[in-house]
């Protein structure tokens, strides 16, 4: 069914996995007012849910709470370096706050909480237009267009693949409550944004090259999970090496969307 979560529901189910949210600067931004709601609003009609139901509640969180982070790579005990009143704070404080009432409705409610802090994610079915980094550079190089980097492209992340995400997340969902979190989920494997582009371009064999565009304000200059935690807890490791998934990705979305891109890779 669907259903705005803003709205309370009532509903016999035996497990919630709170995924709502717009996740992408683009889309949030769009409806900050409303990111927050989502966020806020959202984790409390699913707590509620969760506590007459007695079911385990697995909560969506991000990377974001750590901000533009002092400290690398990030562990869970690290607070973080949020700009309360910036752009990006409609999701990375709706997101916190989240954690803060998982947290609460456990410690005074007895819920089941589950909450992953969720590293950047890509992977196949992507949307090509909200403005994630990697179908954007795959969509302009499969269209022969510049890629876009936003400032010089010295900011890292670390990017994970869906697959290996979702088995981490099923693991916790099946965990005991020594999986309670936060637990950083997402994949070491650092890169800086530059050498995304180079490294798009290198498998797509576009011969387009590369524009520097406008930073958005208060993006993070450095991410990296440290999966310790989830690796002792879990037992799990991310499977998917970059250059294999993000091949992935660009057959997918050359299959796809070919009508769209004047050229298709090998
Ligand atoms: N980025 C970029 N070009 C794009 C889209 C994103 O250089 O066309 C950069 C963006 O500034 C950020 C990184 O890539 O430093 C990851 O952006 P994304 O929106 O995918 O994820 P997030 O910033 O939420 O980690």
């Amino acid at each position: 069914m669907e259903h705005d979560i803003t709205d309370p529901l009532a509903l016999e189910i035996d497990a919630i996995f709170n995924l709502a949210c717009p996740a992408s600067l683009k889309s949030y931004q769009l409806d900050p007012i409303g990111t927050t709601r989502t966020c806020v609003l959202g984790a409390m009609n699913v707590l509620d849910i969760a506590t007459r139901r007695n079911c385990r509640v697995f909560q969506a969180s991000t990377s974001e709470v750590y901000g533009d982070p002092a400290q690398h790579p990030q562990v869970e005990g690290y607070f973080g370096n949020v700009n309360p009143i910036g752009p990006r704070a409609c999701y990375d404080e709706g997101k916190r706050l989240a954690e803060t009432l998982f947290f609460d409705y456990h410690r005074m409610r007895g819920v089941d909480i589950r909450v992953a802090r969720i590293f950047n994610t890509y992977g196949p079915r992507m949307k090509t237009n909200d403005g994630r980094v990697v179908p954007n550079f795959v969509a302009q190089a499969l269209a022969e267009d510049l890629l876009t980097v936003y400032g010089g492209g010295a900011q890292t992340r670390s990017f994970c693949y869906v697959d290996d995400l979702v088995d981490c997340i099923l693991a916790m969902m099946a965990a005991g409550p020594e999986a309670i979190g936060p637990i950083n989920l997402g994949a070491p494997f650092e890169m800086t944004v530059l050498a995304l582009a180079e490294m798009i371009q290198r498998l797509t064999g576009a011969g387009s090259g590369i524009v520097n565009i406008q930073l958005p304000e208060d993006d993070p200059f450095q991410r990296r999970p440290d999966i310790s935690r989830a690796q002792a807890v879990l037992g799990w490791t991310p499977r998917v090496e970059p250059e294999e998934g993000i091949m992935r990705v660009i057959n997918h979305f050359s299959a796809t969307e070919s009508a769209r891109f004047t050229k298709v890779p090998a």
